[in-house]
């Protein structure tokens, strides 16, 4: 029986993709300017396809310009730094996205790491980290970002909340934790070696769960009116042999007891890319000069 709150993904990436277009009109009003973004894929990983071609499509929806790099799997990490360093320097591209997994025979830190900080739109670049965590302005990881913007759906003021992130991934588990850190919450970080884990999260009022691993999270780990938040995306078979996804948050359990919980599909999933078009649009407006749009 559910009886948390559905923290709608869907209808909050809706939202910030309405902001961020408003923000897209605002900059060519003003500065006869277009937001753009450029997505480089490696390859022809089919998961990644579906993600490129997504983002492409919400890009041009929200008004800004798409440009793709589709590059062959054998290329070399040369060929591929020579790409980025056009796109550095290239004044229409506002924003660049290099999509992981890159090939072995390439260094996704030296690639990433080769992206302008300023047009760093994943926030993965070791700049944006650390300016992240030492509190000056940055382009934040984006599904981070989705996942306190859905926290705060449920709670606009997280100060003071005992909060435990499950992971400790650069890509989600660290950078939530520094933007829980700065919304004031106490904040524990567990992973794959922390001892005791069901009784880690039954302290917290707030759960991030992004450890990658299916349903893991059960109802009786959840403390009473927690907030929860399932980052974790897996495809299964349902009982009538359709696929589907689930989380790393038993669903139906963990919503009987939490205060209020994202669903998987259509919770943190759909935030992902609404935050990319925030951080290119964010990029787009510190590179005119001008403050950050409310949004
Ligand atoms: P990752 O594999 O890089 O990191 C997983 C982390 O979880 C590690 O730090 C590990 O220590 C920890 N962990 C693993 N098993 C654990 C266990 N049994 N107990 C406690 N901690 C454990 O994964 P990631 O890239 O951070 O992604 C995590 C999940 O989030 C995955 O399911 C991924 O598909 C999903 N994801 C979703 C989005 C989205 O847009 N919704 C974006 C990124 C990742």
């Amino acid at each position: 029986m559910t009886k948390a709150e559905i923290i709608s993904g869907t209808e909050t990436a809706k939202e910030v993709r309405a902001a961020v277009a408003g923000g897209v009109a605002a900059l060519k009003e003003a500065k006869n300017v277009t937001p753009g973004l450029a997505v480089v894929l490696v390859g022809a990983d089919p998961a990644s396809e579906v993600y490129v071609k997504n983002k492409a499509r919400q890009t041009v929806e929200v008004g800004m310009n798409s440009y793709e790099h589709r590059l062959d799997e054998t290329v070399s990490e040369v060929t591929l730094l020579t790409l980025i360093d056009q796109l550095n320097r290239d004044e229409t591209v506002h924003g660049i996205l290099v999509q992981l997994p890159l090939p072995a025979h390439i260094d996704d830190h030296k690639v990433i790491n080769a992206i302008l900080p300023e047009k760093d739109v994943d926030g993965f670049h070791a700049i944006n980290a650390g300016r992240l965590a030492t509190g000056q302005s940055a382009l934040v990881a984006c599904t981070p970002v989705g996942c306190v913007i859905l926290a705060k759906k449920a709670k606009s003021d997280l100060s003071g909340l005992d909060a435990v992130v499950i992971g400790r991934s650069n890509i989600v588990g660290k950078p939530v934790a520094q933007l829980l850190l700065q919304e004031n919450c106490t904040v524990t970080i567990a992973h794959s070696r922390s001892k005791n884990l069901p009784d880690i999260v039954r302290r917290a009022d707030l759960v991030v769960a992004a450890a990658g691993q299916k349903e893991m999270v059960k109802g009786d780990w959840i403390k009473p009116g927690a907030i929860v938040i399932d980052v974790g995306i897996h495809r299964i078979t349902k009982e009538n042999g359709k696929s589907g996804l689930v989380g790393d948050v038993a669903f139906d359990e963990a919503a009987a007891i939490a205060g209020a919980i994202t669903p998987v599909p259509g919770g943190v999933g759909p935030m992902t890319i609404a935050c990319l078009l925030r951080n290119t649009l964010l990029a787009c407006y510190r590179a005119n000069g001008l403050a950050d749009p409310v949004i």
